[in-house]
């Protein structure tokens, strides 16, 4: 799995369309809903946490919005 950032693989990171994702892992209950909704952004990683993909760029940032929205536990925070 590769990260969009390796030293920060739940973010903050700043996609080319100018959004700054993040997941905050201690909220972060592993549900993969945001790996559904954009899996190009999101993945699991080997503890169940939700990281930032390295072809995050390729989803839209609807699509991210929609993966933040979705998140249960509000784990995500996307700016806009
Ligand atoms: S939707 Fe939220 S709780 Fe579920 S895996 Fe993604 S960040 Fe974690």
């Amino acid at each position: 799995m590769a990260f969009k950032d390796e030293s920060k693989p739940s973010g903050p990171v700043t996609l080319a369309n100018g959004a700054t994702v993040a997941v905050d892992r201690d909220l972060c209950i592993g549900c993969g809903a945001c790996t559904a909704v954009a899996p190009k952004t999101f993945g699991l990683d080997s503890e169940g946490k939700s990281t930032i993909l390295a072809s995050a760029d390729e989803d839209a940032k609807e699509t991210i919005v929609s993966a933040k929205n979705g998140c249960p536990v509000g784990a995500i925070s996307a700016s806009e």
